[in-house]
């Protein structure tokens, strides 16, 4: 039996960690997890280059709670480690075995999917657990099990041990202060939260199932209930499929996986999948989102190598898009040892904007591929597409291809389409375009019907940020500008038809105008009679369209859910 000190600069490292280096204590499960996938994933890579002469088999991760004895057993069939490997893995903190073989197996393990590299997962163990004992045979069939203790101060023992099955077998004696983590059902839920997408099979006792009866079943036959082991995870999740090998229904089954209890199926996914400059694969789903800017709580989840770490996902994905679900999975996320934090990089920025170009081509090659479907689901997507114009130039620029303005009557018109139709009847005397809409059909009914009847074409513009992405379309386009149907700018249109016959007499139209003038603030609104001659209603009360704006402008307060949009006060 051998003792000696653990090997770390700071006099007593474990203190520190405990306190500081996780905040979330139940990560340690996730971090043992993953040590034990990385052991299996090791030994899968040496099998597969004949580096060793043992078979792979069907490894399982096995996690027992041990109430009475106020234990936990993390369980692996993997690559094990002889005692002169935990010298030098474990005992050096900071020391990264999984690294380490990265660095040695360079060429043929870099898409092995090995987890570590920090060198510090193992001590999280310490956060939950008093004393936490190793013991591992490794694969090497010569060379004897060990069996290390250690009890959260620098000392250790390791001694010889009688195991036989190759792996490792981690023994948590959980601490006063942690005993939730002995309950089945904490930890079942730390298992479906960090690990449901994990590659290797990762059992948590075992359940009852019940045979389908075969078909020639006696009528009297009862089904058969056998138990089987309680598999907790989905090793081969959509995502880390090829796009080519998944139907529709493949993503649709993979979305109700992610999301047990969202009911609504996703309108469209998009698969993500690159290797080169960054490695990031990932499905991202349109789910139907009408005019609802309120964060979902089901959100895009981030993982690293099947590995969940949060669906904290800003920064890497452009805030317009943080509307979507899904899930993304990039080991090149550069995320601080308790993985909770991304830093600015530069990676992270490309990241975003490749996702930013894959969601447009996607937007571009439905509408390219089915027109009419794209037109149904518009009113779902809609407000995803203006933020995204609003916020990110690029996206802006390819959504010209896509974006649709919606008449009041159901015609969508692309912006060239729109614009084509409008240009020689909406016109000002400068030439300008006018682009009339509406944003409310039954509120503004009649004055819809006073425009119609003027031959003039009116769009249904009624998603909540639409006075910004208003402002940005007259700025950004030669021409053209906005007018909603009940502003005076209405009347800055050059009529063809100046002779409208009013159904009104001189005499009615006199009196009617004292009587509104008296009861309309004559500072805030215009009363016309004149402007709906050839239309039911007998007069209409405008209101300059810069009061409407700044109003609106005002309530929306550029704020709300996604913060400032600063483009429209310049
Ligand atoms: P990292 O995983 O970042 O390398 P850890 O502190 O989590 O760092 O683990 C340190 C090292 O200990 C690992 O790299 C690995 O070499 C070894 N190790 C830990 N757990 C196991 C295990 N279950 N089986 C084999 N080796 C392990
Ligand atoms: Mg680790």
């Amino acid at each position: 039996m051998a003792t000696g000190n653990i090997n770390v600069s700071v006099e007593n490292i474990f203190p520190l960690i405990k306190k500081f280096l996780y905040s979330d204590h139940e990560i340690f499960l996730r971090e043992l997890i993953s040590n034990a996938t990385d052991a299996t994933l090791k030994l899968k890579h040496l099998t597969s280059i004949g580096e060793v002469g043992v078979a792979y088999g069907n490894p399982v991760i096995e996690i027992k709670v041990d109430k009475e004895g106020k234990k936990l057993h993390i369980i692996d069939q993997g690559i094990g480690m002889s005692s002169d490997e935990i010298e030098k893995y474990i005992n050096e903190v900071a020391f990264s075995g999984a690294e380490e073989f990265l660095e040695k197996y360079k060429d043929s393990a870099k898409d092995s999917g090995i987890i570590g590299h920090f060198g510090l997962g193992f001590y999280s163990a310490f956060m939950v657990a008093e004393k936490v004992e190793i013991i591992s045979k490794s694969y090497n069939e010569d060379t004897p099990a060990a069996h290390w203790t250690c009890d959260g101060s620098p000392q250790f023992t390791l001694e010889a041990h009688d195991k036989t099955a190759r792996g490792t077998e981690i023994i948590l004696h959980i601490a006063e202060d942690s005993t939730e983590f002995l309950e089945d059902s904490r930890i079942n839920e730390l298992l479906v939260k960090y690990n449901k997408f994990m590659p290797i099979p990762i059992k948590f006792g075992t359940k009852e199932e019940t045979l389908p009866l075969p078909e020639d079943a006696a009528e009297d036959a009862k089904p058969e209930t056998v138990t089987i082991d309680n598999i907790i995870n989905n090793p081969t999740p959509a995502w880390t499929k090829q796009p080519a090998d998944l139907e529709d229904e493949d993503y649709k089954k993979f979305y109700r996986e992610l999301y047990p209890a969202q009911f609504e199926e996703p309108l469209f996914n998009i698969h993500l999948n690159v290797d080169y400059p960054f490695n990031l694969t990932g499905i991202l789903y349109f789910p139907k989102l009408g005019n609802d800017m309120n964060m979902q709580k089901d959100r895009i989840q981030l993982y690293q190598n099947q590995v969940y770490v949060t669906d904290n996902v800003e920064g890497i994905v452009p805030e317009f898009l943080t509307m979507l679900k899904g899930v993304i999975d990039s080991p090149d996320i550069p995320l601080n040892v308790s993985r909770s934090y991304l830093q600015a990089d530069g990676n992270v920025k490309k990241i975003a904007s490749y996702i930013t170009r894959k969601v447009a081509d996607k937007l571009s090659s439905l509408f390219k591929s089915n027109r009419e479907d794209f037109e149904a689901k518009w009113n779902d997507i809609k407000i995803v597409i203006e933020y995204g114009m609003l916020s990110e130039d690029k996206f802006f620029e390819k959504s010209e291809k896509f974006t649709l303005y919606p008449s009041v009557d159901g015609t969508y018109y692309t912006y060239a389409e729109l614009h084509e139709k409008i240009k020689d009847v909406q016109t000002d005397k400068d030439g300008k375009t006018i682009i009339l809409y509406a944003s409310n059909k039954d509120q503004q009914h009649s004055y819809i019907e006073a425009a119609k009847e003027k031959g003039y074409e009116v769009l249904l513009l009624d998603s909540p940020i639409v006075p910004h992405l208003i402002q940005k379309l007259e700025s950004s386009k030669e021409n053209i500008s906005f007018a909603r149907v009940d502003t005076d700018h209405i009347d800055n249109i050059i009529k063809k038809d100046e002779e409208a016959i009013s159904k009104l007499s001189d005499e009615e139209k006199e009196s009617l105008k004292t009587t509104l003038t008296e009861v309309v603030p004559a500072e805030k609104y215009t009363v016309q009679l004149e402007a709906m001659d050839s239309s039911a209603s007998p007069f209409m009360i405008t209101q300059p369209e810069f009061m409407r704006r700044m109003k609106e402008m005002q309530q929306s307060g550029g704020g709300g859910m996604f913060g400032n949009f600063p483009e429209m006060y310049n």
